[in-house]
C-alpha cells in the first residue's frame, strides 16, 4: 500500500517493544488495522494479534467498503501490495481471481476488490491472528497492560493497543437511490469524492444536471492508461491478448 514505508518503520519500532509473546490489540479492521494485523501475524507466531472491527466486514473499511463496482483505487495495483518485500502479491491476487483489468482500459481497480484482497488475506493469516467482531467503548491502562471494553461481549486485555480507527468522521451521503433522478444536484468539492459520488448516481440512471463546486476551479487529473497497465501487463503478457 502507499503507505507501507512509514508503516514497516512504524513495526519495526513497534515489534522491537513487544516481548516474545505479546499480545496485541488492534481497535478498526479498515485498510490500517487489517495491514497492520497481517504484518504483525507474520512477524512471529509468538505475537498474539487480536484485531476487533465493528463492522462483519474487516479489511475494508471506509474506503474499500463500497460496493460501487465504479469506485476505483487511485493507484495502481502495482502499489497496493499488503506486503513490502512481495510488491506484486495483490497484481497475482487479481490475476488468480479473474480481475486483472483489460490492457485496454484504465487498470485502476475497483476499490472493493482491495476490501476483498485484503478479507481473504486476514482470512489465511494464520493461528495467532484472532478477528473479533465488536466496538471497542473504553481503554483502561491497568499498568500491566490495557483492558479493553467492549460493546457486547466481555473485555480484552492486550500488552499493546493499536488505535486504527481511521478518520473518525464519516460523512453520510445520501444513497443515489434515494435522489430523484431528474433533480439538479450540486456536490461541494471538486476532488475523489466528488468523483465517487458523481459515479453512483450516474450508474443509478441520474439524469437532473450535477454541478460541482470548486474554490480552486479545479479537477484531479487523470493519468495515462499506457503507464498504469504497464506493471500487470509486464509480468502477465499472457494477459494482453
Ligand atoms: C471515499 C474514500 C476513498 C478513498 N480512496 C482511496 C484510494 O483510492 N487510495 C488510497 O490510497 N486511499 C484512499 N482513501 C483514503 C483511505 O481513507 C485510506 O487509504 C485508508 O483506507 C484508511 O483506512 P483506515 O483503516 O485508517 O480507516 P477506515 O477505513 O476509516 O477504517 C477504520 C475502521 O475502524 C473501525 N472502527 C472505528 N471505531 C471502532 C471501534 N470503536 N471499535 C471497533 N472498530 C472501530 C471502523 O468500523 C472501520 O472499519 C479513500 C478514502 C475515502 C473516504
Amino acid at each position: 500500500m502507499n503507505s507501507n514505508y512509514s508503516q514497516q518503520r512504524q513495526l519495526g519500532a513497534l515489534s522491537r517493544r513487544l516481548r516474545p509473546t505479546s499480545r496485541v490489540v488492534i481497535v478498526g479492521g479498515g485498510a490500517s488495522g487489517a495491514l497492520m494485523a497481517l504484518q504483525l501475524a507474520r512477524k512471529s507466531l509468538d505475537i498474539e494479534v487480536i484485531l476487533v472491527e465493528r463492522t462483519d466486514r474487516p479489511g475494508r473499511g471506509l474506503a474499500y467498503g463500497t460496493t460501487c463496482a465504479e469506485h476505483v483505487v487511485n493507484v495502481v495495483p502495482g502499489r497496493l501490495s499488503a506486503f513490502a518485500d512481495d510488491p506484486n502479491h495483490f497484481v497475482r491476487w487479481l490475476h488468480r481471481s479473474g480481475m486483472l483489468p483489460a490492457p485496454e482500459s484504465f487498470a485502476f481497480v475497483s476499490r472493493h476488490l482491495v476490501g476483498d484482497y485484503l478479507a481473504e488475506m486476514l482470512g489465511a493469516a494464520g493461528p495467532n491472528l484472532t478477528i473479533v467482531q465488536d466496538e471497542v467503548t473504553t481503554l483502561n491502562d491497568t499498568g500491566a497492560g490495557v483492558e479493553v471494553s467492549l460493546k457486547s461481549s466481555p473485555p480484552l486485555f492486550g500488552d499493546t493497543v493499536i488505535l486504527a480507527t481511521g478518520h473518525g468522521w464519516i460523512r453520510q451521503y445520501p444513497e443515489p437511490a434515494s435522489v430523484p433522478p431528474d433533480v439538479p444536484v450540486t456536490i461541494l468539492g471538486t476532488g475523489l469524492s466528488m468523483i465517487d459520488r458523481w459515479l453512483s448516481l450516474r450508474t443509478s440512471g441520474h439524469r437532473g444536471p450535477i454541478t460541482a463546486v470548486s474554490r480552486l476551479a479545479s479537477c484531479p487529473t487523470a493519468t495515462p492508461p499506457a503507464s498504469v497497465s504497464t506493471s500487470m501487463h509486464q509480468l502477465f503478457p499472457s494477459a494482453d491478448q
